[in-house]
């Protein structure tokens, strides 16, 4: 599975940092960083990183390796 980031969406709130800070986060100018792709196990973390986000700018690919 993995997951992408709308950068065009994406304002680097941070909010889907805090839900899940293993896949998740801003780097010193503040912009986002993420691990494109991570395992079944962590797809709870990574739910609750796409609810958090409020401009819904993070897409869930489940078919992707
Ligand atoms: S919560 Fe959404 S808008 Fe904020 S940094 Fe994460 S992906 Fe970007």
């Amino acid at each position: 599975m993995k997951i992408f980031v709308d950068q065009v969406k994406c304002q680097n709130h941070g909010l889907c940092a805090i839900s899940s800070p293993d896949h998740f986060e801003l780097d010193a100018d503040g912009e986002l960083r993420y691990q494109e792709s991570f395992d079944e196990e962590n797809i709870d973390e990574i739910e609750d990183a796409i609810d958090s986000c409020p401009l819904q700018a993070i897409a869930l690919n489940r078919d992707s390796a």
